[in-house]
């Protein structure tokens, strides 16, 4: 696969979108007042989320053991059958150019024994919100990590709210040829001063990041997260501490079009912070 650059005309690999499923989906939510994607509140702790795409690499996670650093594995269904201990968080790295999501998903179940809950698509390859979102959140997908930013959002299409959140990463690892990724600040250390969290960082494994070229961001963001008092959290335990239902997530009081009329997420909230 040639990941090189070049000038002219670009040619997009071709995946499969149920389109009349996406459309029937989108139906069944409620329409509500919301006129805009829902942002998680700011937290009160700084947070730094590792997440590690493709494969599973065991130097990386015994690195992290031995650091108390807790990280999350994005990883293709191809490469899930390999031995992986039962402690890492691992989820799916849906792959648009091997096969459809369902069957990535089936493929998920057979060899973990569940179904994935969080997501982020090989390649970051994107094709638009109000197709990715709703193919992930019919599919079961609570949370996906693709695109890049700073703050998790719920997004809002045509009134509805989806039922899944976006956490975007802003650090990856360096490479000299503008790929699909990047990091938001030339310098990673920008961030941690600010003080900004959760910080998601998608750190490739070793062998991947030698295949691509990448120079990798791994020991530069240990110490950074060390060095700036951040605690080390994996997607699971973000997604249960501060993601999941019956929090005020999605609601920062400045945003007031969310409590109206919201799904079953944000309903637990209009009962303890006001009428509906
Ligand atoms: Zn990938």
């Amino acid at each position: 696969m040639s990941n090189r650059m070049r000038e002219g005309p670009f040619q997009e690999s071709s995946y499969y979108y149920p389109a009349e499923r996406i459309i029937a989906y989108l139906r069944t939510l409620k329409v509500t007042e919301s006129y805009e994607n829902q942002f998680l509140p700011p937290l009160d702790r700084k947070i730094a989320i590792l997440t590690h795409d493709d494969q599973f690499d065991p130097e990386m996670f015994r690195i992290e053991q031995s650091q108390e650093i807790r990280s999350t594995w994005f990883l293709l269904a191809e490469r899930l059958g390999e031995t992986i201990p039962a402690e890492a968080d691992v989820h799916l790295h849906f792959d648009k150019e091997a096969s459809t999501l369902g069957e990535q998903i089936e493929t998920y179940r057979a060899k973990r024994g569940r179904s994935p809950r969080f997501n982020r698509i090989h390649r970051l390859l994107w094709r638009a919100n109000n197709f990715d979102f709703p193919l992930l959140a019919m599919s079961g997908i609570e949370v996906d990590c693709t695109l890049i930013g700073t703050k998790p959002y719920r997004p809002t299409i045509e009134g509805r709210l989806l039922p899944i959140w976006e956490v975007p990463f802003s650090i990856t690892d360096r490479t000299e040829r503008f790929m699909a990724s990047y990091s938001l600040s030339a310098d990673f250390e920008v961030l941690f001063k600010a003080g900004l969290s959760p910080i998601v960082i998608l750190s490739h494994p070793f062998s991947v990041c030698a295949q691509h070229q990448l120079v990798s961001c791994f020991y530069e963001v240990l110490g950074l997260v060390k060095r700036y008092g951040y605690q080390s959290m994996d997607m699971s335990s973000f997604h249960d501490r501060f993601l999941s239902k019956g929090r005020p997530g999605g609601r920062d009081g400045k945003n007031q079009s969310v409590t109206r009329g919201s799904p079953a997420a944000l309903d637990q909230d209009q009962k303890t912070e006001g009428p509906p």
